[in-house]
């Protein structure tokens, strides 16, 4: 196998950023941006780790440049899912490559403390090798482990746990129960949304899809093994839509036409499906016609809308969403209970794996009636929601309005009366309900990859819940958390569950109790 050469001169700075950005951020890759984009401090963690090990000269005596090669034996994998060797002493990372094989590394990035290669040739090849289904996935993001049997994809992801906590040391580590990753029977088709790019090629073709690795340059997506087929159809059906009414599209260097993104999402349990246009301007040319079509050749699709967005920025959301035609949400069920999402909302990628991940949390957090729960960093309160049935009261509180909106709509729904969302940060709301005499039983975290802030610390170590349960989608800011936490709370177990299939990315709850 010869992997298509990427762009790895941008690999770092292109993961970087610690805000939650709400799905807001157009790159190569959906899967980092959807939920929790990738922060800084996991990329730092890979000079971190070198800075540790090896002294400075021995990195700066190195002379290599860019398109050189050289043999390079991979010794494990990184947090990010590439192979990790030493060239000279000088960690070296090359996606595409697997531990165990022999590659002819060639150097496409020289840092003071790293270098960037890709493959050029597989001398020994590993036997957890297997051929990705997508052709085009080691171009576009989203695909950094698809070249991997599944389940050494599984036994990766509890390792990155474990590399976290070797890093970072928090009390007791060693003796953490590291329960094997929850994966999925069938790996592949889970992706309820997709967000792909829309562009004319040369030939005046139509195409949607994401991002070449580090670039502008979007791979047309036909098929995608990570997205299910609703999405699927519907983004294909689109496409020959704006093809055959010559609705114009948007082109990035001349900022001109309209169509700049298309927004699919599915619900697993109604099959209904949500479209949103995001287009360059308000107007969009042959929009009548569009629709027709829309429901002449999908009824699947309840929800059409549009989100204009006119800035050159990365963003891909703008600030005003309208109806054009069909409801104003779909509706999804999880764990028996209904959830109504606006095109925003935030709503877990994964279906079947949320219903476990929710399972889990329900099953560590071992609530009773009498229990005060705080969900915090609540989404459009799917977890505190799936819990009320189970608890005494339920607050909690997300920093984006419209989530909120949603989570207190979404109770109402489902006929739940002792559950109350607000806006706000985690850090203030809940030092001002305690201060007001509230006090939480029982608490969950679900933070963005940034973890928890020093502030929401101090106030869980003084509140000190009885039960607490930790989701994280980092083991890095985990780890780091587990420190200051692990101060008042005892790890009783870490049981990670694969939401992203074919990706680096990592999920995991924590069940914590108090010393
Ligand atoms: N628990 C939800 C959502 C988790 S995503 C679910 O399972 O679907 C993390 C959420 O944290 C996002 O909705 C984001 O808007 C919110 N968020 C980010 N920073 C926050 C903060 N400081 N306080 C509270 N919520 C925050």
């Amino acid at each position: 196998m010869k992997p298509q050469s990427r762009n790895n001169s941008n690999h770092r700075s292109e993961r970087g950023g610690s805000h939650f950005d709400h799905n807001n951020h157009q790159t190569h890759s959906q899967h980092r941006n959807d939920h929790r984009s990738f922060d800084h401090s996991r990329n730092n963690d890979h000079n971190g780790y070198h800075r540790q090990r090896s002294t400075q000269s021995e990195q700066t005596d190195v002379q290599v440049e860019v398109g050189q090669r050289f043999p390079l034996t991979i010794k494990r994998l990184g947090i990010n899912g590439e192979g990790i060797g030493y060239y000279r002493h000088k960690i070296t990372f090359v996606p595409g490559a697997l531990p165990d094989e022999v590659v002819v590394a060639e150097v496409t990035h020289v840092a003071a403390h790293f270098l960037n290669a890709k493959v050029h040739q597989i001398r020994k090849e590993s036997d957890h090798r297997v051929t990705p289904p997508d052709t085009q996935s080691a171009e576009v993001g989203g695909f950094e482990l698809s070249h991997l049997d599944y389940p050494s994809q599984l036994a990766f992801k509890r390792d990155v746990i474990r590399q976290a906590l070797e890093k970072f040391q928090p009390r007791g580590w060693e003796n953490y129960d590291l329960r094997p990753t929850i994966g999925m029977a069938d790996p592949y088709h889970y992706r309820n949304k997709a967000q792909f790019q829309v562009r004319q090629d040369a030939d005046g073709n139509v195409i949607a899809g994401l991002y070449k690795e580090g670039t502008h340059d979007l791979v047309d997506l036909p098929e995608a093994s990570t997205q299910n087929e609703a999405t699927m159809t519907v983004i294909r059906a689109l496409v020959k839509m704006l093809q055959e009414l010559q609705v114009p599209i948007y082109n990035e260097e001349a900022n001109s036409g309209i169509i700049k993104t298309l927004v699919v999402r599915s619900s697993e349990a109604s099959g209904e499906v949500q479209v949103t246009f995001v287009t360059n301007s308000q107007k969009l040319p042959h929009k009548r016609e569009l629709l027709a079509l829309i429901e002449e050749r999908l009824p699947q699709v309840v929800s059409v809308m549009q989100n204009v967005n006119q800035s050159k920025t990365s963003l891909v959301w703008g600030d005003k969403t309208t109806k054009l035609t069909g409801q104003d949400y779909i509706t999804e069920t999880l764990l028996g209970k209904q959830f109504q999402l606006s095109p925003r909302a935030f709503l877990q990628l994964n279906p079947k794996q949320t219903t476990r991940l929710y399972e889990e949390t329900i099953k560590a957090l071992d609530l009773t009636h009498a229990d005060h729960l705080v969900d915090a960093y609540s989404g459009v309160g799917t977890i505190g929601l799936s819990l009320a049935d189970r608890a005494g009261e339920v607050r909690g509180m997300d920093t984006i309005e419209e989530s909120v909106d949603d989570a207190n709509r979404n109770a109402e729904l489902n006929g739940i009366t002792n559950a109350e969302y607000s806006v706000g940060t985690a850090e203030d709301l809940l030092p001002q309900w305690v201060s007001q005499g509230w006090r939480p039983d029982a608490l969950v975290v679900d933070p963005p990859r940034a973890g928890l802030a020093d502030t929401m610390i101090d106030t869980i170590m003084q509140v000190q819940p009885e039960k607490f349960v930790y989701v994280s989608c980092n083991p890095s800011t985990l780890a780091q958390n587990l420190v200051e936490l692990g101060r008042v709370y005892r790890v009783e177990y870490i049981q990670s569950i694969d939401m992203f299939p074919q990706t680096a990315r990592v999920e995991a709850i924590v069940k914590l109790v108090l010393r």
